[in-house]
């Protein structure tokens, strides 16, 4: 709902104040809306955008350099009056004449035109561009009947471009209007949105249900879907909008598009980005090239939640227009600046790799090996680990493992196939492991094989003494780094007897792989009997004797990887030979 309000009735008023005073170097207020601060367009063509309120940043926000001149603000969801229309226009008038954006809604329709029908008798050159760029709103062949939703901000942005390159008004209409035929949009709404003052939404969409289609002002949907994962909707969502794609190749249209993924209002920029991966890899399997797209709440309706993908498909001129620089409120554009290469990053990452003997480098790929049955192993417990961090934590650690184990294999692999020995692919491995995992156990794992391969070297396989000695060294890294002491209920409670026992094992003479498997036995102990202990160290600190009566998630994990290690060795080695 709408939480503050003064006046339900004054809630756009107070709001379109407000905006003003903060945005007060772009924006000034004029009776019926704002116009841009700065002076100096002399005989421009004016931009002139409006609508109702409550689709923040459409359309004041769009008022700057580059974009808009002006805009009408009517009340929520309601269009502006057409003395509100006139009287903004003539404020923003460059004396170039003037185009009137808005989205194609019976209102806006009548009150625009009837500006434009006074403002013309004045002796002002005006022209009106409904924007229809909703599929679902009426067939392909009535697009004249489609609504306008999030695709106003493609064709605004270009004709506000077109306007600051100094062309003519026949050539900005022109401009404006190819911007509205190429570009489609399609969305989707998982909630209503309810008006400032109102208690309850204009209309309610089940938990269940994507409503596709639907506008921004909650008109109905055209039809309702089960709630699928981020991927299907994006799939509903690139289906509608590529079912419009025009022919390639024809008038100057290669398969470059411009692209909003838009939210309403109440759907978080991180669902957006989840959706866009999606959509950026459709895009690309239909041979697209996705140009300076936008991802973000630009068309909201209130606190509605869902979102829309709208495209333009670009020719020449329209791309230059759709990037040319732009600084308002809502969007600003700089010039673009050359792309870093990221060839040249990966190749000089490759060339400060240290190369290892070729002894080395043989032992190394199977500590890459070792790497993947972590990263098997952490996939497989996944779950598990997961629903430990949760009674005390913050449930994570299952897929912080997983991601962590990925990235110092990914890691691992790229400085192997760069001809790295034994020392180097771990260090790179514990840096992949923490970058890719984040968190406390990311950094501490990370750190722990950093140090292993720091006890390494680059010259020769490693004797099992010197493993020994590397796996303390991993141990000490941990300890020194978290400052967690046994009985901390932390990793470090599995950590240290597996370090021990592993050493007493090598001492009493047994191969290394027995060693290991008999050391992540004591770790698995020692592991399960973190039960009995409250969590002092960590996120579980704070919750300390709620995690009483289950095993630390960490120390669980370290003893599942030590154990899958152990297994892997004895495979690979059943006699005991180091692998
Ligand atoms: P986060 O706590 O950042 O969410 P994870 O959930 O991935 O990280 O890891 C939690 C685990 O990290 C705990 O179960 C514990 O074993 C380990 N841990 C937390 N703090 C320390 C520390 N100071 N030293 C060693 N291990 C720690
Ligand atoms: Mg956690």
């Amino acid at each position: 709902m709408t939480r503050l309000v003064n006046d339900p009735r004054r809630f756009a008023a107070d709001a379109l104040h407000g905006f003003v005073a903060a945005h007060a170097d772009r924006v000034m207020a004029t009776p019926g809306g704002v116009v841009r601060a700065s002076a100096g367009d002399q005989g421009q063509v004016a931009i002139v955008l409006g609508g109702g309120s409550g689709h923040y940043p459409a359309f004041a926000g769009w008022v700057g350099e580059g974009m808009a001149h002006g805009a009408v603000c009517g009340n929520v969801f309601a269009s502006p009056s057409a003395s509100q229309v006139y009287s903004v226009v003539r404020a923003a008038d460059n004396g170039g004449g003037v185009l009137l954006g808005f989205g194609n809604y019976a209102g806006d329709v009548l009150h625009f035109g009837q500006a434009a029908e006074r403002l013309r008798a004045e002796g002002i050159d005006v022209r009106v561009l409904p924007v229809t760029d909703d599929v679902a709103s009426a067939p392909a062949d009535m697009t004249g009947l489609r609504r306008g939703i999030a695709g106003d901000l493609l064709v605004f942005k270009v004709a506000g471009a077109a306007a600051a390159d100094g062309l003519d008004l026949d050539a900005v209409e022109q401009a404006a209007r190819r911007a509205n035929e190429r570009t489609r949009s399609m969305g989707a709404a998982f909630s209503g949105c309810t008006l400032p003052g109102a208690t309850a939404p204009l209309f309610t969409v089940p938990s269940d249900v994507t409503a596709l289609g639907l506008g921004i002002h909650g008109e109905p949907g055209i039809r309702d879907v089960p709630l699928g994962t981020a991927d299907a909707t994006a799939d509903l969502l690139v289906d509608a909008v590529l079912a419009e794609e025009p022919p390639r190749a024809e008038g100057g249209y290669h398969g470059r598009v411009a692209l909003l993924l838009n939210g309403l209002g109440a759907t978080k920029h991180e669902e957006l980005f989840v959706v866009f991966g999606r959509v950026v890899e459709r895009l690309a399997q239909a041979g697209l090239t996705v140009v300076a797209p936008e991802v973000g709440e630009h068309v909201t309706s209130l606190d509605m939640a869902g979102l829309s993908l709208s495209l333009m498909f670009l020719d020449d001129e329209l791309e230059r227009w759709w990037t040319a620089p732009a600084d308002t409120p809502a969007l600003r554009r700089v010039a673009a600046q050359e792309p870093r290469r990221r060839e040249l990053v990966e190749q000089a990452a490759d060339a400060a790799t240290v190369p290892g003997t070729s002894e080395s480098h043989e032992w190394a790929g199977r500590l890459v090996g070792l790497l993947e049955v972590m990263a098997q192993c952490a996939l497989a417990h996944e779950e598990q680990l997961g629903a430990l961090d949760s009674i005390a934590g913050d449930g994570d650690h299952g897929q912080g493992m997983v991601l962590g184990a990925n990235g110092g294999l990914r890691a691992a692999r790229r400085a192997h196939a760069a001809g790295a020995g034994a020392r180097t692919v771990l260090i790179e491995a514990g840096a992949g492991w923490s970058d890719a995992a984040g968190g406390t156990s990311g950094a501490l794992w990370g750190a722990a094989l950093t140090a292993v391969g720091g006890a390494l070297d680059d010259s020769a396989a490693a004797s099992s003494a010197r493993v020994v000695a590397a796996t303390r060294a991993g141990g000490q890294a941990v300890t020194r780094l978290g400052g967690a002491v046994r009985g901390d209920k932390t990793m470090v409670d599995a950590l240290l007897p597996f370090v021990e026992g592993l050493e007493a094992a090598h001492r009493a003479g047994v191969h290394l792989p027995h060693a290991w498997c008999a050391a992540a036995s004591s770790a698995t102990q020692a592991a399960q009997a973190t039960a009995d202990l409250a969590a002092r160290r960590g996120r579980a600190r704070t919750h300390g004797t709620s995690s009483l009566g289950h095993p630390d998630p960490g120390a669980t994990s370290f003893a599942l990887l030590m154990s899958a290690i152990g297994e892997a060795l004895t495979i690979d080695s059943p006699t005991g030979e180091l692998p």
